[in-house]
């Protein structure tokens, strides 16, 4: 088994400072990515510089410091079209994140589009956001909301899915991998299978967009979101990409300034894309700083990340299953950087806060996938995920520190 890195972890941990820090006395070992990735210090120094140096509101001034700041929001656009392969900067929203993305499409195609006894399709491996969003327009419009169902390691059921695709079919939203255990679903073939009978899909990339080469053409979704803060980049950013003209075809999400061209008392006409679906001063700070966080990705490459974060899960799965009582939950070939275990008589609350104890960072509970947790007959799952500066050093930390919890638990 490979453990050597493709690249120099220890370089790559000292650009994230947080990193140094101790919890209750020990090194930490931050294992809780898929909820959010740390910063490197490229990404905290590019929101410093811009409230240091050039703070100001964008596209409206005619002064340098507007221009500077307009120019970095823009360029921020840029890198995001070229980092998801998207055809033009037109495509490229920028929102507070995946959820709101999913919030915008629903509410804004939903309301155009959707028609009473129209079906939407999701999966049971859906995160919240990309349940409750199409409940409420489903509800608005009298739209019916269909579930691809799972076998018990969490691969989706595809010959379900062909069934339940029919002529009513006007929408697949589909997660790309899954927060709550790692899984990569087929989307190229559940595009496929949706656009033989025109229904749009929607890709949840909130947890691919890191791990995972994007190319949003190659794989033809209709749109495509995530957030920054996943990616290594700030909180309160987040992207909805949407082939050019559907987003033209759908109303504005909200109203205010920026998203206009015209307004009168009597009358207003929308600008044009992408800021007919920017109401507002955006979250300018935020934006700039994500393109360093891209920068990072791009600087090791997505091929080298994943490389390490294999090496990660090979190594940890192999020494979880040493251990008496535990059960990987979709334990499966096809997946990314997360490990979801569960152990026989060990509450994960219990055991989080006893992993805590000793520096380790997990995820316990539902994920925000209530509804997988219900499919599963779990309560929930303890949830170690990597990133590019994790260690097998951490790993062997971990299991040892699990080892002592248990001890004390069982
Ligand atoms: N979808 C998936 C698969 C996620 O993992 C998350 C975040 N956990 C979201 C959507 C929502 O992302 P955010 O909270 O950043 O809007």
């Amino acid at each position: 088994m490979q453990t050597t890195a493709p690249y120099d972890v220890k370089a790559v941990r000292q650009q994230f400072p947080v990193l140094n820090r101790k919890i209750k006395g020990r090194d930490l070992v931050y294992f809780d990515n898929a909820a959010t990735s740390q910063k490197p210090i490229a990404v905290i120094e590019a929101l410093a510089n811009y409230y240091s140096n050039y703070n100001a509101n964008i596209h409206r001034g005619l002064h340098t410091m507007a221009d500077e700041a307009t120019a970095a929001y823009e360029a921020s656009r840029h890198a995001v079209k070229t980092f998801i392969g998207a055809t033009a900067t037109e495509e490229i929203i920028f929102t507070k994140g995946a959820t709101e993305s999913i919030n915008l499409v629903a509410s804004s195609w939903g309301s155009a589009f959707l028609n009473k006894g129209d079906e939407i399709i999701i999966s049971s491996l859906e995160h919240h956001a990309n349940i409750v969003p199409w409940q409420m327009i489903a509800e608005q419009k009298g739209a019916i909301l269909k579930i691809i169902p799972i076998n018990d390691d969490g691969i989706l059921d595809m010959d379900a899915f062909a069934l339940m695709l029919t002529d009513k079919t006007k929408f697949v939203s589909i997660i790309h991998v899954s927060n709550a255990l790692g899984i990569i679903n087929p989307v190229e073939e559940i595009i496929r299978m949706a656009h033989e009978k025109n229904a749009l899909v929607l890709v949840d990339g909130a947890q691919s967009s890191v791990h995972l080469d994007i190319d949003v053409r190659k794989m033809d979704c209709d749109f495509f979101v995530f957030s920054g803060h996943k990616i290594y980049g700030p909180t309160g950013v987040g992207v909805l990409y949407g082939k050019k003209a559907l987003l033209e075809m759908m109303p504005p999400y909200q109203g205010g300034g920026e998203m206009i061209k015209e307004v009168t008392f009597e009358k207003t006409t929308y600008n044009e894309l992408p800021f007919k679906f920017e109401a507002g001063t955006p979250n300018i700070a935020d934006v700039i700083a994500l393109q360093a966080g891209i920068a990072f990705i791009d600087s090791l490459g997505k091929s080298a990340i994943r490389e390490q974060e294999d090496i990660l899960v090979q190594y940890a799965t192999n020494k979880l299953k040493e251990i008496e009582g535990l059960r990987i939950i979709g334990d499966v070939k096809n997946k990314v950087s997360v490990i979801s275990f569960i152990i026989a008589g060990v509450h994960p609350q219990d055991l989080a806060i006893l992993l805590d104890n000793q520096g380790i960072a997990v995820r316990t509970g539902h994920h925000c996938a209530q509804p997988l947790m219900k499919r599963l007959g779990i309560v929930g799952t303890t949830r170690a995920s990597f990133a590019a500066y994790n260690t097998i050093e951490e790993v062997d930390c971990f299991i040892i520190a699990l080892n002592k919890a248990l001890k004390m638990l069982q």
